[in-house]
């Protein structure tokens, strides 16, 4: 069933802009407040990337725009408002390097596709290597992603010196410089814009988004869904789509679903901004720790999850601490400059490094998490599995191997060598 369509959201351009500023016009509201339906074709839980993502393709690839997506909080409330927003596609697997490749083709398209300026910067990624084990990760890396067609080379230190002068890459270091993966086409985005473009089109189209709505049950009758139990009250539905990544697992324990995955804590810092001086995204997995440069000088700091699973969402001091200390092995130029915030978000980790996505044995309810520290790149491409998967009943091509029957089976998708702090 479809939705009537709220009307289009204004046209953003230039022009549209200084017509408005002249004539003294208000911007018309980009998400609409509805009550909630006694019933839904399909109900997301969580308003996040993946939930919003999810909801815009049902409506523009398939024509269901009978859709809620319900929050506890506010759209990117959970990790698609926390994160660092790095983009790559250069892993390990085959499988994985064809799926976030796509997502990284739907990125590139994204702000026509929206009218949002999403600020995709390809700025190039950097993954250090510094020993030899991890030089022969980069090399397998490299030939994967090179047949299937991913620009992605390892480089010497030299090489690695000349992209980024700042880095220390001398031989006298506690952990020398080896070479690097070197990824051009990866690079960051404005992750609130991402979330809003794909909210304001997905209202746009009919969807109706619910902030401040927790789902607190979901009914099921004979092994399918048939309805959510929600703090505003309860709605009919026969297809549930669980997007709520560190709180995954509680969702799923709401029809007995045990998944195999983890909560973790993932904590990120940024510094007060000084003249652009880094141009890329620089990784390294030994040592812990990613750094990039935003647009107005910051640099962004992030590293591995905390060690204990949690669902507090705190920073702490022991992080900021180690943070410090690894970033200055790499760069111990700028040891002066001042760290403004740190913040946390959780992270759904699993076995393999991998998402589980897809149908499970419980008919009507599909999942699209254990995102981990990696999710955010994977939204679109997501959003638009999922969809298909929704409306076809059956688990879509592009996310045939990461659906949950793989732990039973013994197919995992070991993406660790690829995913592990390098987001
Ligand atoms: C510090 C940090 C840095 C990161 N950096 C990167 C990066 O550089 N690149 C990258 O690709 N990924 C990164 N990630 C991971 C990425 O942020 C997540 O994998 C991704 O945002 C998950 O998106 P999502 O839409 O699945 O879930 P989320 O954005 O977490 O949304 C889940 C939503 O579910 C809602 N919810 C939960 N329970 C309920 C309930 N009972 N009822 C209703 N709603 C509920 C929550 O309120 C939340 O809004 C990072 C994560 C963190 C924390």
């Amino acid at each position: 069933m479809t939705r009537a369509r709220t009307p289009y959201p204004a046209k953003y351009s230039a022009f549209g802009l200084a017509r408005r500023g002249l004539r003294h016009r208000k911007w018309p509201r980009t998400i609409h407040s509805h009550d909630l339906a006694p019933s839904y074709d399909v109900v997301i839980i969580g308003a996040g990337v993946h939930g919003l993502a999810a909801a815009y393709y049902l409506a523009t690839n398939h024509g269901i725009t009978n859709v809620a997506i319900l929050d506890k909080s506010y759209i990117g409330s959970g990790g698609s408002g926390r994160n660092t927003a790095i983009l790559r596609s250069n892993y390990l697997t085959p499988e994985g390097v064809a799926f976030y490749e796509r997502s990284m083709e739907l990125y590139r398209g994204l702000a026509h596709d929206l009218n949002y300026n999403v600020m995709f910067s390809q700025r190039g990624h950097l993954t250090l290597a510094h020993d030899d084990g991890a030089m022969r990760t980069m090399r397998w890396r490299a030939e994967v992603n090179k047949l299937l067609g991913v620009n992605s080379e390892v480089i010497d230190a030299a090489e690695v010196h000349r992209v980024e002068p700042r880095l220390d890459v001398s031989a006298d270091t506690r952990y020398p410089v080896l070479g690097a993966l070197y990824h051009p086409p990866g690079g960051t985005i404005r992750h609130d814009a991402v979330n809003w473009g794909y909210a304001r089109a997905a209202d746009a189209l009919g969807v109706e988004i619910h902030q401040q709505t927790e789902v607190l049950a979901i009914d099921t009758v004979g092994g399918r869904v048939v309805g959510v139990r929600t703090s505003r009250g309860s709605i009919s539905t026969p297809v549930v789509l669980n997007c709520t990544a560190g709180w995954a697992s509680l969702i799923c324990d709401m029809v007995d679903l045990r998944l195999p995955l983890v909560t973790h804590p993932l904590q990120a810092a940024v510094t007060e901004p000084v003249k652009v001086f880094l141009h890329s995204v620089v990784v390294s997995g030994s040592r812990h720790v990613y750094v990039s440069q935003t647009d107005r000088g910051e640099l962004v700091f992030g590293a591995s999850v905390d060690a204990y699973p949690s669902y507090s969402m705190r920073g702490s001091l022991e992080f900021t601490e180690e943070l410090a200390s690894h970033v200055l092995e790499l760069m111990p130029s700028i040891s002066a400059l001042r760290v403004m915030r740190q913040w946390a978000g959780l992270c759904d980790m699993t076995p393999d490094y991998s998402p589980i996505m897809g149908t499970t044995p419980v008919e009507g309810f599909f999942v699209d998490v254990g995102w981990g520290t990696y999710g955010y790149k994977a939204g679109p491409v997501s959003g638009e599995a999922l969809a298909d998967t929704i409306a076809h009943s059956r688990q879509a091509p592009i996310i045939s191997a990461f659906n949950l029957d793989r732990f039973a089976a013994g197919r995992l998708v070991g993406e660790r060598g690829a995913a592990s702090v390098g987001h």
